[in-house]
């Protein structure tokens, strides 16, 4: 997968926290619904923990609103805000020097906040070795039969974890090279296997 897409340089953002605003725009939409809604929050000016806390909620969902869920997504962006207010007065530096496991138990205390996008924010916005298992993940690892298709969250990331590097740039790219294969070829209901890179490790 990494010798046909190249280094993905995952997340797309100009910075650690506007790849936070995405891990929660993106939850149950495309990628360009969610970066149009970024754009927005930039053109509006409000790209930062303090002014989307001080932003009205209505005023909030409609800048968002294409992202879809856009008011459930407005409370979250402000869940979200909060916490890094509250943990670190906004400086994420402060946030990367925590342990993975203890940011990730107050991350999933949070409103909205669920295994997939705890982890999209500890691996791309913080540097943290965590891996993201997302719908893209199960359907390649349950069709090459690594996964039975009752598999849990933690199971596959387990699996990951025992197979695979435990490094952040590594598992960035993985997580990254996955999803793309997974768009690309490995369609919900007619996967392109003679073409994909993948093609020709058994099944
Ligand atoms: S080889 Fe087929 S099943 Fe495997 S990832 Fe590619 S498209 Fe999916």
């Amino acid at each position: 997968m990494e010798k046909y897409f190249g280094d993905l340089a995952w997340w797309p953002a100009e910075t650690d926290f506007e790849v936070i605003v995405g891990t929660v725009l993106t939850q149950g939409t495309s990628w360009r619904a969610a970066s149009k809604a970024i754009e927005n929050l930039k053109a509006k000016n409000i790209l930062t923990a303090e002014k989307i806390l001080s932003t009205k909620d209505s005023s909030l969902s409609r800048v968002i609103r294409s992202s879809g869920y856009h008011r459930v997504k407005a409370k979250r962006l402000k869940a979200i805000s909060r916490f890094i207010v509250d943990e670190c007065a906004s400086r994420l530096g402060v946030l990367k020097k925590q342990k993975t496991e203890n940011l990730r138990k107050k991350l999933l205390k949070t409103y909205g906040i669920g295994p997939e996008t705890a982890d999209s924010i500890l691996v791309y916005a913080l540097g943290k070795p965590v891996f993201v298992v997302d719908a893209y993940t199960k359907r390649i690892f349950s069709r090459h039969n690594l996964i039975g298709k009752d598999a849990s969250y933690s199971e596959i990331q387990q699996l990951v974890y025992k197979k695979f590097p435990i490094e952040t740039k590594k598992l960035n790219q993985f997580h990254a090279v996955l999803v793309e294969t997974a768009k690309k070829f490995c369609k919900k209901t007619s996967p392109l296997c003679s073409e994909c890179p993948l093609g020709d490790i058994v099944r």
